[in-house]
């Protein structure tokens, strides 16, 4: 199963926990683990605060300031601080899901992480069932 998302800016989170509630609720499995892939080498995916969009700014500008756009990359494409966000935040993450819901803390939801945007994305959603 495929999401589709249309990023808007350089930087950006995306929260796309409902559209994975909906795969999984689409999916009639009830017990298993779910795989979370962004299919990019300038983007990831990572789970943290998604009740305060502060939290995605804070992330944004802490993580821009760590790895400036421009220091003297040799990558041709000249974007190197996207592929190393995308590498320090990681391509996936795994929910374990339980009676039919992601087992994720009150305050945690899965995003995704834009680092040389916009542009048109997929993430691969896996849904594998306890056998
Ligand atoms: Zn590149």
């Amino acid at each position: 199963m495929q999401i589709d998302i249309k990023t808007h800016a350089h930087s950006q989170m995306i929260d796309i926990t409902s559209q994975v509630r909906q795969l999984v609720k689409k999916s009639n499995v009830q017990n298993g683990l779910v795989h979370i892939f962004s299919m990019h080498t300038t983007a990831a995916i990572t789970i943290n605060d998604n009740a305060d969009h502060a939290v995605e700014e804070d992330i944004l500008n802490s993580i821009n300031k760590v790895i400036p756009w421009d220091d003297q990359f040799k990558h041709m494409e000249g974007n190197s601080a996207a592929h190393i966000k995308g590498s320090l935040f990681g391509p996936s993450e795994i929910i374990p899901l339980e009676n039919g819901s992601l087992v994720l803390g009150t305050w945690q939801g899965i995003f995704f992480c834009e680092f040389d945007g916009p542009r048109d994305r997929q993430v691969n959603v896996k849904i594998q069932a306890d056998s």
